[in-house]
């Protein structure tokens, strides 16, 4: 009898750690109020199945799976519209690194104000032709957004260097960004050489996630055009 209780005992040790571990690395403890329940809505288009039972979003599926799975716990923020800068629709940042240069800790930021007001017509499109958030409805929009951070995050969990990447790219980015501009009103040289090297961090950090990116946007588009 006290071993079966024992036993009882170790089972529920168990299922708490694997719970757990399986609750993941995709973190909601930030999250409150409405955007609980937005939230709910994009990983209900996340988890959705096919009538075969198979993610009716492969990408979008295995992104998220890939990332919950990891040891690094990802922090989901919904910010409230005047909290965040307007432009930004989406924003992923790994905020803590292990002594090997490992991700531990990391934050999605999603603008979902912003993603509801940004542009979908042919003016909004990238330079391969791809017009993000065309024909999608509103949660659809922050699902595709959602695909293009998790890539940020699957990237960035691939090596300590693109960790590292993953951690400074923001600040790198804003540093080099007043770095031109001052360069550009003083009409100095110097400024070219930060623009060439902005423009070559960047294509290197965004190249994967706009390519993980549009091939949600595919998934989601032709999901909507079943239903
Ligand atoms: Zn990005």
């Amino acid at each position: 009898m006290a071993n079966r209780r024992l036993a009882g005992a170790a089972v529920l040790v168990v299922l708490a750690i694997s719970a757990r571990a399986a609750e993941g690395a995709i973190r909601t403890d930030r999250l409150t109020g409405k955007a609980v329940d937005r939230w709910r809505a994009i990983v209900a288009i996340v988890e959705a199945r096919d009538a075969a039972g198979r993610p009716a979003h492969p990408r979008l599926n295995a992104l998220w799976h890939a990332v919950a799975a990891n040891e690094c716990a990802v922090f989901v923020e919904l910010p409230a519209p005047s909290g965040h800068r307007g432009y930004v629709v989406g924003e992923f940042t790994i905020t803590k690194l292990a002594a090997d240069g490992r991700a531990l800790e990391g934050v999605v930021v999603m603008n979902l104000p912003a993603i509801d007001h940004a542009a979908a017509g042919p003016g909004a499109a990238r330079r391969d032709g791809f017009i993000p958030f065309a024909k999608l409805g509103r949660t659809e929009r922050y699902a595709e957004v959602l695909g293009h951070e998790l890539a940020h995050a699957v990237w960035a969990f691939s090596s300590a260097e693109r960790a590292r990447v993953a951690m400074v790219f923001g600040q790198e980015v804003r540093a080099a960004s007043r770095r031109v501009l001052v360069a550009q009103s003083a009409a100095a040289g110097s400024g070219v050489e930060d623009a060439a090297r902005l423009a070559r961090l960047s294509r290197a950090y965004e190249e994967p996630a706009e390519a993980a990116e549009e091939a949600v946007w595919a998934e989601l588009v032709v999901e909507r055009a079943v239903r």
